[in-house]
């Protein structure tokens, strides 16, 4: 099992991007919005933001192109914001298109749902993202970090008016009118800016590259694996074609349910050996087996934290909105969260646009953005309750079991997937026991 340190990287990290990342010393006094992060959320923003014509500054903590620990699987809901984005046909230029997903149960049980979907490094789509957000007239500076907020005192309290970035050990003040801050599942930022209510993640995750071009049966679809041996989680193989693939497990954090530990407990994960948890999916999975044995490394193994459910921060403060994985907008159980970065990058930006075009005070922009937010609370309930197959694998085999005995089911399935429909036959007792009696 290849380390941080001592894999082969076959992929050199690639040099910052000409003319892309603007260094501290060009940033400007001020912006009219000043967007922290450049993942799918903040790109995302900053291009509808600049689209509009705002005066946009957007900064990351590292030059792109930089990696990104992820499955790097596209579901539905990223192709649907990536349209909206106008940039569906770039990413898809890219990205490895697949139409199903092979869910395994642990008794080996499978089935295929059919989607909409893909896989392309986050290497790549994120900077296509960023680079879109450039062309549409956002500024990247990069690698820029956000230290804390600058605030001023207003009519209700303190109001955000800009940031403090630092880099290569010199810090500089941006004013700004607004902020988004999209920094993803690290907790920091957050904090720094007084917006998280919940240091400890929801889950952790571990992913690598390997390449294999010569499997007897390349898997035509994403896979997913449910199994005891993978407990409160699942492993994964997607294929990034070219006999690349990106393997990797993720696990829940049982104690971490919604905002109830306090802001600076610590994240309560330390036990949690990722490692050996890939090397059992080895051992449990044949095709998992087969490409940790005899793959080669394409990238050290990497693990990252998820924040899910729309829990574990504020949405809003006057000046300042949150958006992507730092509000927790990544669906429970099944991990995936670019598409819901991307909206949420959108709303938020959708926002701001609003609230210029009809003059909001701070309030009301506070209270529009977090109505938006909550009105997606319900869905990602229905996906935390869903969370309980993690905890009990033997309901994947339950539900794979249903779904070949009904194409019906499988339907339900691949709605679920596309968010035409909910994993509500996940959730109760008389939902399992419907499953087991009922053919349709
Ligand atoms: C192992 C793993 C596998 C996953 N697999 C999938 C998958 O297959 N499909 C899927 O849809 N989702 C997946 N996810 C979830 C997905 O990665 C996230 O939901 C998504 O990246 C969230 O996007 P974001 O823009 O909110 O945050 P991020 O993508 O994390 O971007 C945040 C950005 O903010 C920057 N930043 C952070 N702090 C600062 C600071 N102080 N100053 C300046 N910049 C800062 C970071 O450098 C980063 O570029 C996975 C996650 C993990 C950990």
């Amino acid at each position: 099992m290849p380390t941080e340190s001592s894999a082969p990287v076959a992929r050199p990290p690639a040099a910052a991007e000409p003319g892309l990342n603007r260094p501290l010393a060009e940033l400007p006094a001020a912006c009219e919005v000043l967007v922290v992060g450049a993942g799918p959320a903040g790109s995302a923003a900053a291009r509808v933001l600049a689209q509009a014509g705002l005066d946009v500054v957007l900064v990351d903590q590292h030059a792109f192109p930089r990696d990104k620990v992820c499955g790097d699987g596209l579901i539905p809901d990223a192709h649907r914001a990536l349209e909206r984005l106008g940039l569906l046909d770039e990413v898809m230029a890219q990205a490895h298109a697949v139409d199903h997903m092979t869910a395994v149960a642990p008794r080996g049980g499978r089935v295929d749902v059919p989607g909409r979907l893909a896989v392309l490094p986050r290497r790549i789509l994120d900077l296509i993202l960023c680079r879109a957000a450039v062309e549409a007239g956002a500024r990247l500076h990069a690698p820029l970090r956000f230290v804390a907020p600058l605030e001023e005192a207003g009519p209700h309290g303190p109001v955000v008016v800009g940031a403090r970035l630092s880099a290569g050990g010199q810090e500089r003040s941006l004013r700004a009118r607004h902020v988004v801050l999209a920094t993803g599942a690290v907790p920091q930022a957050l904090r720094a800016a007084g917006m998280c209510l919940r240091r400890a993640p929801s889950g952790v995750a571990l992913r690598g590259y390997l390449r294999h071009r010569t499997l007897a049966a390349p898997p035509s679809g994403l896979v997913v694996v449910w199994h005891r041996r993978l407990p409160n989680g699942y492993g994964w193989i997607f294929p990034c074609g070219d006999g690349l693939y990106n393997i990797g497990v993720g696990v829940e954090h049982r104690h971490a349910r919604r905002d109830d530990a306090a802001a600076d407990a610590p994240d309560g994960m330390g036990d949690v050996n990722l490692r050996a948890m890939l090397e059992d999916f080895g051992r449990i999975h044949p095709l998992a087996g087969t490409l940790l044995r005899d793959g080669a490394w394409e990238s050290p193994l990497k693990g990252a934290p998820l924040r899910c459910s729309l829990s574990g921060a504020r949405y809003a403060r006057p000046g300042l909105l949150v958006a992507g994985e730092a509000l927790g907008s990544t669906y429970a159980l099944t991990g995936e969260g670019i598409g819901k970065a991307l909206e949420t990058g959108v709303l938020a930006a959708d926002r701001l646009i609003e609230a210029r075009r009809a003059g909001w005070d701070e309030a009301t922009l506070v209270a529009r953005h977090a109505e938006a937010i909550a009105a997606l609370q319900p869905r990602h309930d229905v996906y935390e309750r869903a969370c309980i197959v993690n905890r009990r694998p033997w309901l994947a085999d339950l539900v794979v079991w249903s779904a070949r005995r009904s194409p019906r089911r499988i339907r339900r399935l691949s709605g679920i997937l596309d968010e035409t429909d909910l994993p509500s036959e996940l959730v109760s007792w008389r939902s399992w026991l419907r499953l087991l009696v009922r053919r349709d």
